[in-house]
């Protein structure tokens, strides 16, 4: 048959979910009173007893992490349960001193939400609106750190007990694409109601994610690979690709699914997935509830009123910056910077959005590109609304606003120090220009002549010449105006 496709390959559909552990950005661990920054820190100098699991100490909940949390599961459009639990769940490992960890099991803190994402294209466009719908939010605490050096192992427990919220998708992401995507937009959400930096350099955000293929228009879900903690979003998308074509070749060779869910880890140097264990030797953690702590408990006006908190959420920020008129790659970047954010908005409210992104999108950015600063490093809102201000009097031009704007970059001064130092204030006095402009008249006859022959072009040699011997200070528009009384 002409054009059928003769491969009995059957057409796959790829099914992708995630598993997210974000750090929460609280100062102190989730059961005790340690210090949850352990960054740069020497090692097992942010612990205690309780982090340590020492036997006798009693675990209290973050009251701080328990509102971060919340505040994250309202803002993914969870529900949040007003009683869930805590559950010890067990496990061996030397990062995990008390032999289990603190999680939540069949009550979590929050359920049935969804999260809007945008495929964007090269060029920034964005190709498709897309959700994922997130299972539950959970809390627990992290383990500590292994460092294995040769055939030594070192443990550093700073990490034990800072609290983690785990959050489960639904498996609705079907391709790595997706995946990184979803990830990207649950980041800023997080980051927006400061649950957590996220920072992904400093492992705040880690990944487990699910994949399985099945035969395009069928609903079953079969057995699948985990592929385990993925630390970068490009980690995340390169595991996903590979574990998709190793899956689709395993399709073929054997005509169907795997037979039952592997756990693989992705080796980064490698660029490859590795076996971890199959579905025989599946953990079995003895989930019980946690006998110390008591069941968590809240009204529904206790959690309306930390709704009432929320910002402005990434996706809704974004669709009001494309309102306004800027394209998709400006708006991300005003997401993803809330340094310059600020700047912007200020910069918006005293003009428009039009000119804050010319002055603040296209020239700011601009100059601290070629002088190699970073937003923080160069001028802040309140010294670009003094520019703003500056050209709005007429002090100087607009022309002169962008020499302001790269001096205010390189040297760190106020617009007000460099226009008085560079004398670039505009001349707007209209004694000062009518001076000028009659000195013009004088010292070019020809233009004068020819524009009285019609050549209406002829009067802007005149308002050149008067600029030039200005050097560019005087205001053309009263140049304009002053040179046509005088002549007409
Ligand atoms: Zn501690």
């Amino acid at each position: 048959m002409l054009g059928s496709d003769d491969t009995s390959m059957a057409q796959l559909e790829v099914i992708i979910g995630l598993e997210v552990h974000a750090q929460m950005s609280t100062k102190t661990k989730m059961f005790c009173g340690c210090d949850n920054d352990a960054f740069g820190k020497a090692p097992n100098t942010t612990v205690c007893p309780v982090c340590m699991g020492h036997p006798g100490t009693l675990p209290v909940p973050n009251g701080e992490a328990v509102k971060k949390a919340i505040k994250a599961s309202l803002a993914i459009g969870c529900t949040v349960n007003l009683r869930s639990h805590f559950d010890r769940k067990h496990y061996f490992y030397p990062d995990l001193p008390s032999g289990f960890q603190i999680s939540q099991y069949d009550f979590p803190l929050s359920v049935k939400g969804k999260v809007a994402y945008d495929i964007v294209d090269g060029s920034g466009k964005i190709t498709a609106q897309k959700s994922c719908g997130i299972t539950r939010l959970h809390m627990e605490n992290d383990a500590g750190k292994l460092t294995h050096r040769g055939s030594s192992t070192l443990c550093d427990y700073n990490r034990a007990g800072t609290p983690l919220m785990e959050i489960v998708t639904e498996p609705d992401l079907h391709s790595a694409e997706e995946a990184v995507a979803f990830a990207q937009a649950l980041r800023r959400i997080l980051i927006a109601v400061d649950a957590s930096e996220a920072d992904m350099f400093k492992g705040m955000m880690r990944f487990d994610a699910s994949i399985s293929l099945r035969e395009k228009g069928t609903n079953t879900l079969n057995p699948r690979s985990e592929i385990k903690n993925l630390n970068s979003f490009k980690s995340l998308e390169k595991a996903l690709q590979y574990e998709e074509k190793r899956l689709r070749q395993l399709w073929e060779e054997t005509g169907g699914p795997l037979k039952g869910n592997i756990t693989v880890g992705w080796q980064d140097d490698e660029e490859k997935t590795r076996m971890l264990r199959d579905k025989e030797n599946a953990d079995d953690y003895r989930y019980f509830p946690e006998p110390d702590i008591p069941p968590l408990v809240f009204t529904a006006k206790d959690i309306e009123d930390l709704r009432e908190e929320l910002p402005v959420l990434p996706g809704e920020l974004k669709q009001k910056y494309m309102e306004s008129g800027l394209d998709e790659k400006q708006a991300m970047q005003l997401l993803d910077q809330p340094e310059l954010r600020t700047i912007f908005d200020a910069v918006a409210a005293k003009s428009d959005a039009k000119r804050a992104s010319s002055l603040v999108l296209t020239q700011l950015l601009g100059f601290l590109n070629a002088a190699e600063k970073t937003v923080a490093q160069g001028p802040d809102a309140e010294a670009m609304l003094e520019l703003l201000a500056a050209i709005d009097a007429k002090t100087i031009s607009g022309n002169a606003g962008k020499d302001v704007l790269q001096k205010m970059v390189t040297t760190g001064k106020s617009p007000k120090a460099i226009i008085a130092a560079e004398g670039m204030g505009q001349i707007s006095d209209t004694s000062a220009i009518e001076k000028l402009v009659t000195e013009a008249i004088a010292k070019n006859p020809k233009a004068i002549e020819s524009y009285k022959t019609g050549k209406q072009a002829a009067l802007g040699a005149i308002v050149g010449w008067v600029m030039k011997e200005s050097k560019g200070q005087a205001d053309p528009a009263m140049v304009n105006e002053i040179l046509r009384k005088k002549v007409l």
